[in-house]
């Protein structure tokens, strides 16, 4: 039986170690020292680590996880990332025999040029580093509107069970522009007082789930007419193209505040 511990690092990141009580992968080790806290707390050793794009803040904690103990690593065969061992495309299967565990892996494009994201089939976990956040979905550095929504597309389309591990807790932020984007949509507002409850418990708003980012995502729901009307209405397109106006959108979102 396999579980996932949430591992908060810097500001807002988090890391995800999978585990079965004895061996344990982490992805997206931007940082080394609270995931060595991790294994030592829970009695866990490291047997792979998974990387989902090339930031710094998904990677940082490679070579001194490696100097503890010389395990795999997965990434994304479409960036340099010098540490990678184990080089992946959409439609490869990264396996952690230890675990019992198999991820496949998606292409998502647009964060970085590289980006990928695992998907856990049996258990239904999506860790999908930058690309799609609860609420939100990440910048676009290296890709284009088109790109990023096909991405994101993607994704929406696993199972609506599916638990989204995503790499940051930017959630209220997150919900507060969808909610200028979309005020007449309920299950977002119900979504909203969820999500600070938690907040003000000091509990993680990740994972959510596909089914709730489908509903409540801006991102998920650019094609949305009442969504297309807004943005028409505050003059950010003039045309109802859905690209368009997922290009809109997130331009709206880099300078909301
Ligand atoms: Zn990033
Ligand atoms: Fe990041």
């Amino acid at each position: 039986m396999l579980s996932v511990l949430t591992v908060p690092a810097f500001d807002d990141n988090y890391l995800w170690l999978i585990h079965d009580g004895t061996h344990a992968a982490v992805v997206d080790p931007g940082d080394a020292t609270p995931i060595l806290a991790a294994l030592e707390a829970h009695a866990l050793s490291l047997v792979a680590i998974l990387l989902t794009h090339h930031h710094a803040d998904h990677i940082g904690g490679v070579p001194r996880l490696l100097q503890h103990r010389r395990v795999p690593v997965f990434g994304p065969a479409h960036e340099n990332i010098a540490a990678v061992d184990h080089l992946l495309v959409e439609g490869d299967i990264a396996t952690i025999p230890e675990l019992g565990l198999s991820l496949s892996v998606l292409d998502v494009p647009g964060h970085t040029r590289g980006h990928i994201a695992y998907v856990a089939a049996e258990q239904q976990w999506l860790f999908c580093g930058d690309t799609l956040f609860a609420g939100g979905c990440g910048r676009l550095f290296e890709g284009t509107p088109a790109q990023m929504s096909a991405s994101l597309a993607k994704l929406a389309a696993l199972p609506d069970t599916t638990q989204v591990y995503c790499a940051h807790e930017y959630t209220m932020a997150n919900l507060r522009f969808a909610r200028a984007v979309d005020p007449e949509n309920v299950t977002l507002v119900e979504r909203i007082e969820r999500e600070q409850a938690k907040r003000t418990r000091g509990e993680p708003t990740v994972p959510s789930t596909i089914k709730l980012e489908k509903s409540t995502n801006p991102f998920l729901r650019y094609r949305e007419p009442a969504i297309i009307d807004r943005l028409i209405a505050e003059n950010r397109i003039d045309t109802r193209e859905p690209i368009a106006a997922f290009a809109a959108l997130r331009e709206w979102k880099n300078g909301y505040r």
